[in-house]
């Protein structure tokens, strides 16, 4: 007979989460956990599930123990399945780890303007700076509105950014003035071609980054002044104005606000999902989200945060390509019942599994270990081969906020009453890189 696992797993309570009951990380680690919020001031920011050494997920075995991922996978070989090992093995990654982190976040302020290393980069900074950049792995990410996501994420047309600076004198006063000339003529010559104009969105970047404190502080202040006096003389004001009095109120004196004029404002409706590559600019503003990633925590920051900001990598790493641009995308629709969120690399793919009320489904084997989170709802499950809801008495109740390590090969059918379910399950993508 086989058997699922129950996961107990961790939030973190970063400074841009949604506070206590607002927050719904703080509702399924409530539920996952079966502990009270008690303080509804305390943000909420990520639920994780998955084994990443900075917050680890703990499994639950058949006399209710704790035990760790990797002891699990090592005692569990089978169930863990064989191209998760073969993964690990032809990546030189320790061999019991999982190859994903998958995380529920409920996003109230800005998080901080970032990058993720490629594979090349994050060994580099690892090797240099542990402390900082614990994971010398990559870390693309894949991220789907759960009821819709607001974010910032790679740059502009070039020509909108030029017009932007032309337009106004508050960016003209934060940018080198030769380094914008240079972008304005190399990106107005037609014979220019895309590493030419990547070199010149690099160089007005840095400058933006690396102009002093003081002038951004002064710089913000005649924004500010000169978007107030605008509403103030009922003449409309843009959207990239909006966004920038938006970030300037979160993060007073902070460069990064100046970035609304620079890079995409994205909406993203529910169920919609975004691939973000590495080296991409990027950050989240507001919304709950699920994100899966391929195993790593580093991040390169550059402003609207109070952590620890490295300019010069970040500069130096990025996607500044015409073709860095991140598109909305909408998943494929495997039945009914099931939508596959499948990203361009291997380390992971997500299923959405929506199942109605009073309804039978039968959802298909992996062919290795999966990750399984009721986010929303409930059902009774069997783990039987073949479905008989008349005469399986199998069957057993899970809930929202409930995290399940379900073993490679395993059928689960949902049996819904009253109410419908919504999960998400992750497991090893398909995409074999060719070596
Ligand atoms: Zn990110």
């Amino acid at each position: 007979m086989n058997k699922i696992y129950s996961m107990k797993c961790v939030a973190q309570n970063y400074a841009w989460g949604k506070q206590g009951q607002e927050s719904l990380v703080a509702k399924l680690w409530s539920l996952n956990n079966n502990k009270e919020i008690t303080n509804n001031k305390e943000p909420f920011a990520e639920f994780w599930m998955g084994d990443h050494p900075n917050g680890p997920s703990k499994i639950m075995d058949s006399n209710s123990k704790e035990i760790e991922f990797e002891e699990w996978i090592e005692k569990n070989k089978e169930k863990t399945g064989e191209e998760i090992l073969e993964f690990n093995e032809s990546r030189n990654n320790p061999k019991n780890q999982l190859p994903f982190l998958f995380k529920v976040l409920s996003i109230n302020k800005t998080l901080s303007i970032q990058a993720h290393p490629d594979r090349e980069l994050a060994q580099k900074l690892h090797k240099n700076y542990p402390d900082i950049y614990k994971d010398p792995n990559h870390k693309p990410e894949l991220a789907i509105a759960i009821s819709g996501l607001e974010a910032i994420m790679g740059f502009k047309p070039l020509q909108q950014i030029n017009q932007n600076i032309q337009k106004f004198s508050y960016l003209q006063n934060v940018i080198d003035g030769n380094a914008a000339n240079q972008f304005s003529t190399v990106i107005n010559d037609p014979n220019s071609d895309e590493n030419q104009k990547s070199q010149v969105l690099k160089l007005v970047f840095s400058s933006l980054l690396n102009c002093s404190d003081e002038i951004i502080k002064n710089q913000l202040e005649n924004m500010k002044k000169e978007i107030e006096s605008k509403i103030e003389k009922g003449i409309e004001i843009s959207d990239e104005e909006k966004l920038a009095i938006k970030l300037n109120t979160q993060f007073p004196n902070d460069s990064g606000a100046f970035l609304a004029f620079f890079m995409n404002h994205l909406f993203l409706q529910k169920g919609e999902c975004v691939f973000i590559k590495e080296n991409i600019c990027h950050a989240y503003i507001s919304g709950d989200i699920i994100e899966c990633m391929a195993r790593s925590d580093n991040v390169v920051r550059a402003g609207l945060t109070p952590k620890f900001q490295d300019k010069k990598t970040l500069i130096e790493m990025l996607d500044y390509s015409p073709s860095q641009n991140s598109k909305i995308q909408k998943p494929k629709q495997i039945d009914s019942f099931v939508s596959s969120f499948e990203p361009s690399f291997e380390e992971f793919i997500v299923h959405q599994i929506s199942v109605p009320k009073n309804q039978l489904y039968s959802y298909r084997q992996n062919q290795n270990l999966s990750i399984l989170l009721v986010l929303f709802g409930s059902a009774n499950i069997s783990l039987s081969e073949k479905i008989d809801s008349n005469h399986d008495l199998s069957f057993f109740k899970i809930k929202q906020g409930d995290v399940f390590l379900i073993p490679a090969k395993t059928q689960i059918n949902f049996q819904t009453e009253q109410e419908s379910i919504t999960c998400y399950s992750v497991t090893l993508g398909n995409k074999r890189e060719k070596i």
